[in-house]
């Protein structure tokens, strides 16, 4: 594998730029970590999310920030942040959009956090964060297109192409749970409504309470999937709905994208069957008489937000980092 990976390595290691942090800034925690130019993770602090709090937010992940690069050696020069989130930054704007965390809508994150730390940041979308951590050395490491889909409270995607999360004008590729279920039948997947104001959106279907909702047995994602282990029927039958749902989900994902790989996240991400079901049922639904897509838990687990927030500054120029200053307080956003 080691081969295949470095065509997306810059010489010198993973970090061109050296150093580097990475933030996850996810709606209940805050995690930081510290990255070094190999790619190891040093120093993994986390800080509950001041939530509703806008200025809070900023020094909780300022004190992190601080906490991470005080572990750095002492010799080499600036260490740029990274931060993944659950939204956007607009491209006309420069703005926070389509966050659940609803405190940072309407923010200039990026630029409000470079003041306050004094260091250059980038910010990203924590879905495209987690693609780009399994992209560049993890389990879709090499593969040219990768499609990254978080399984979750909410259901998200990212899409990495070449090693770089794909730059899209509405700052929106591959978010495709607020997409109708394809295929929906009226009898067999009943449309609940969705917190976005439309009804029938894959979150509704595949997120973790919406599969609660849906199986409709008085049981979360993970007591489903236990209970039809242990050969409770209608749990066995709620759990391979699941992977149907999922299977259309996907193929219509790959009718449009075609990934090498897809990457599953999130908390049902820990679902063997879905690895073992999805491959075969989403063959009725692809348009191709072969489906050559991999299907594949991640390898960086729980981990993939924060390194992938650390890998945004990996193909950076280690000049510019020098020749960085901070934005003045007068500075547009
Ligand atoms: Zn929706």
């Amino acid at each position: 594998m080691a081969e295949f990976t470095k065509k997306f390595l810059p010489e010198g290691g993973l970090n061109a730029a050296g150093w580097t942090v990475g933030v996850d800034l996810g709606g209940t925690k805050i995690e930081a970590a510290l990255a070094a130019p190999d790619g190891a993770l040093v120093a993994r602090p986390r800080a509950p999310t001041p939530r509703g709090d806008y200025a809070g937010t900023i020094e909780a992940i300022a004190a992190l920030v601080a906490t991470v690069t005080a572990c750095a050696p002492a010799d080499v020069g600036p260490i740029p942040v990274g931060v993944g989130m659950p939204g956007a930054l607009s491209r006309r704007t420069g703005l926070v959009k389509n966050a659940n965390s609803t405190w940072l809508i309407g923010k200039p994150l990026d630029h409000d956090l470079a003041r306050r730390l004094g260091r250059p940041v980038r910010v990203a979308n924590d879905a495209d964060c987690f693609a780009l951590s399994e992209a560049i050395d993890g389990a879709a490491a090499g593969a040219d297109v990768v499609f990254g889909v978080i399984l979750g409270t909410g259901v998200g995607g990212g899409v990495v192409v070449g090693g770089r999360p794909l730059a899209s004008p509405n700052g929106i590729a591959g978010e495709w749970g607020h997409n109708p279920l394809p295929w929906a039948d009226p009898a067999r997947d009943p449309a609940h409504a969705c917190y976005c104001g439309k009804r029938g959106c894959i979150e509704t279907y595949l997120s973790g309470p919406g599969f609660a909702a849906h199986a409709g047995i008085g049981a979360d994602a993970a007591e489903i999937a236990a209970a039809a282990r242990a050969g409770d029927s209608e749990a066995a039958a709620a759990l391979d709905l699941y992977c149907d749902r999922l299977a259309r989900g996907l193929a219509g994902a790959i009718n449009i994208l075609d990934p090498d790989v897809i990457v599953l996240g999130g908390g049902l991400s820990h679902l063997s069957e879905l690895y073992e079901r999805v491959p075969t049922y989403w063959k009725k639904y692809v348009f191709s008489d072969h489906v050559e897509t991999r299907l594949t838990p991640p390898l960086h687990g729980d981990s993939g937000g924060v390194r992938g927030a650390a890998w945004l500054w990996r193909d950076a120029d280690p000049a510019a980092i020098l020749a960085w200053s901070p934005p003045h307080d007068d500075a547009p956003p």
